[in-house]
This record gives C-alpha cells, structure tokens and sequence, in this order.
C-alpha cells in the first residue's frame, strides 16, 4: 500500500490514500466524482468521498482549538475554498496551517494568521460585533483568498493589489464566485482607496515600517487597522490602530512574517 501523503493523514483518520505525487484539483474532483460514483461508496464505513468540504470544516475546528471564537469568520473560512485560490499542484496543501507562494515572490498567510486579523478587525471600536462589519480596505489582494472572506464578514470590501500579474489572477479566481460587495483594484495601496473612504475597518496583507497616513486619513472614526509593522532590528509585529473620538490608539500584538509593503505599481 501507498504511504500516506501529508494532506489528508493529518485530518482525518476515514480518509482513503491518494498518490503520493501533488494532485492537481482537476485530478482530485475528477477521483472525487469516480468515488462519488462508485457502488461501494460509503462515506462513514470506508472513508471514500473526501470532499473539500470535509477539509475544511477540520480547518475550521482546528482555529477554534487555536482560539478564533467569532462565528462569521470561522463560518467564512468553513465556506471559502482555499484550494480554487492557489496553483493546482499545491492543491493538497490548501487546507494545512501554511502559507503558500502564489507567484510573483508573494505568499498566501496561513489560514489562523488570517483569521485571527479578520477577527481583531472585527473586534474594532472594542465592540463585539454580531452583525456584518461596515466597508472594508485589504492592502495586498494577492491570489485574492483573504479578499474572498472579507466579502463574508463585511458589507462592501475593497481590495487593492500593487503587481498587476497578481491583480488579474485574483479577478480570474474570483470571478465564478460572483461577489457582489467586492472591488479590486489596481493600485499602490500605500495612498490606501480613495474610492471607498471613509472605512470602518483596513487590513494589511503586507508589512512597511509604518503605517501610512494614508490609512489613518481613511480610516473612519470607530474604524480599526490591522496590520504587520516592522519595530527596531526589522522584526514585524501585528499592530491594531483604533481611531477614536479621544485619537488613535495603538496595540502592539504577536510577531508576525508578512511580504514588504512597497510603493508604486508593477
Ligand atoms: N491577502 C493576500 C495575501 C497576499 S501577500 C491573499 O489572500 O492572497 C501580500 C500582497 O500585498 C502581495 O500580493 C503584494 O504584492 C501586495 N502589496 C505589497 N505592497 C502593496 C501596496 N503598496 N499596495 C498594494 N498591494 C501591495
């Protein structure tokens, strides 16, 4: 028998082995629809009929182990399809706590990077918010994934990206999706979106020295920015800025890896 690849082994123990060799997602919705067809298919007896459903909901209930509490987010993250976001021959990964290139020297967070800063943006104003946040900025749309669950959690979400390679892949991966309340744009997110200010809450996929006024000027009153500084000897941090009646209020969170922020479009 085949060893077991890293993919599903780690997930669940029902889930039947596939090749050892990256499978492309063509290559497993196709082993998918055979197992789907099979006579002898049985999900809970023989583990058959993985899904990336399945994956996903394990994903979900590790970030609850890891403590994301909110529910839209966990539920975002339960709905958004990784795998449809990065190249097919990493398919098998999309589901593991890693990050993954997605060309152009960029990378994709790691999926309770990117739930945790969903959940602080969600938490500005020191409210717990239980419905959808208000309009929303993403600086760095990459591969477009992170953009994807903003639309989830938020009422109108603009994501702006800086490579214009990386711009019409995310349009092309999000386009069968069909979001209504999502904008992309090409643009050096370091002057933030005019088109879209004032907004409730901005989000940063890429970390500078500091955080450009631009966002600050953009940000809402009540509004929060979550995003990766770098502090003294490079070393980046997750910052939350809170912009109040009585100012800006800064926290200082976790170490953090994030791609630099840099100016100008590509
Ligand atoms: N949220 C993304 C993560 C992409 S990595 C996802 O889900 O895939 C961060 C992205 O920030 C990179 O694509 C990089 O090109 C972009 N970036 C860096 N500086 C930028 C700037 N000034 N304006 C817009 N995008 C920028």
């Amino acid at each position: 028998m085949k060893e077991r690849p890293s993919f599903p082994a780690k997930l669940q123990s029902s889930v039947a082995p596939v090749s050892k060799q990256p499978i492309s997602s063509k290559t497993w919705t196709a082993s998918l629809q055979a197992q789907a067809k099979s006579p002898q298919s049985n999900r809970s007896a023989s583990g058959f009929g993985l899904d990336s459903e399945t994956v996903r909901a394990a994903m979900v209930r590790k970030l609850m182990e890891q403590g994301v509490e909110d529910e839209m987010v966990l539920n975002a993250l339960g709905a958004v399809e990784r795998h449809k976001f990065i190249d097919s021959a990493l398919a098998n990964q999309a589901y593991e706590d890693t990050s993954l290139p997605i060309g152009f020297g960029q990378t994709i967070s790691k999926p309770n990077v990117v739930a945790r800063m969903i959940e602080l943006l969600r938490q500005g104003n020191n409210l717990m918010i239980t419905g959808k946040l208000g309009r929303v900025l993403e600086i760095g749309t990459g591969c477009g994934y992170q953009a994807a669950l903003l639309s989830k959690v938020a009422q109108e979400v603009y994501s702006i990206e800086r490579i214009k390679g990386l711009y019409d892949n995310a349009k092309e991966n999000l386009r069968p999706m069909r979001i209504p309340n999502l904008h992309l744009i090409l643009g050096d997110g370091m002057l933030g979106c005019p088109a879209g200010a004032p907004y409730a809450g901005i989000i940063a996929a890429a970390g500078g020295d500091a955080i450009p006024q631009a966002w600050i000027d953009q940000l809402a009153e009540g509004g929060r920015i979550v995003a990766p500084v770098a502090g003294a000897q490079g070393v980046q941090s997750l910052v939350v800025i809170d912009k109040r009646s009585s100012g800006l209020h800064q926290t200082l969170l976790e170490p953090v890896h994030f791609v630099p922020l840099k100016s100008g479009v590509i």
